[in-house]
């Protein structure tokens, strides 16, 4: 089964010159849905996770199957203001601006070994703001998983734990 055939590129979105990778399709054929997670499954079971994290919001939606198709806890990193209790909060820069991510400061045990999951790698920022936090936390980062990597952007190269995509474009 080919997942590309389920993954929709819109021009344009959400800004002119952008081309958005919506994982929607995938998300509603249930065959393909599955096949992805069983693949992702396969990938990430040598890396031994204790725990999945997902980044918000649609890094939820792949951490959260895998998670139990793996037999993980699963945690979230989620944007500013959105978790309640304790936090730690980790600033990072964009291209105009900065943003801040949050996770909960007793979601992951000193040591516990943790692999993050966001829908797709662009340029890498995103995911390696999540591994500071998490490392902040004491989490050891196993690795990084995505279902589409633009590999053009080189996102990867800002990563330094090992990066598993299901599909590429370049
Ligand atoms: P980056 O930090 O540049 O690696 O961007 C990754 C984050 O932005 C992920 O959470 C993606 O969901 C989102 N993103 C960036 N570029 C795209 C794109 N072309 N299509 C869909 N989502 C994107």
């Amino acid at each position: 089964m080919d997942l590309k055939n389920h993954i929709r590129g819109i021009a344009d979105f959400p800004k002119p010159g952008i081309l958005f990778y919506d994982i929607s399709p995938l998300l509603a054929h249930a065959e393909a849905w599955k096949e992805a997670v069983d693949q992702l499954a396969e990938a990430l079971r040598p890396h031994k996770p204790e725990l999945l994290v997902g980044i918000e919001s649609r890094g939820f939606l792949i951490a959260a199957p895998l998670a139990l198709a793996l037999g993980t806890g699963f945690i979230m990193v989620r944007k500013h203001g959105k978790l309640p209790g304790d936090k730690v909060a980790h600033s990072y820069d964009l291209e105009y601006g900065t943003d801040t991510i949050e996770v909960q400061a007793d979601a992951v045990k000193p040591g516990q070994r943790v692999v993050v999951l966001d829908d797709l790698l662009a340029t890498g920022g995103t995911m390696a703001a999540a591994i500071s936090l998490l490392r902040r936390v004491g989490a050891d980062v196993r690795a990084a998983a995505f279902l589409v990597e633009l590999t053009f952007l080189n996102g990867r190269d800002k990563l330094d734990v090992p990066s598993v995509s299901l599909m590429s474009y370049d």
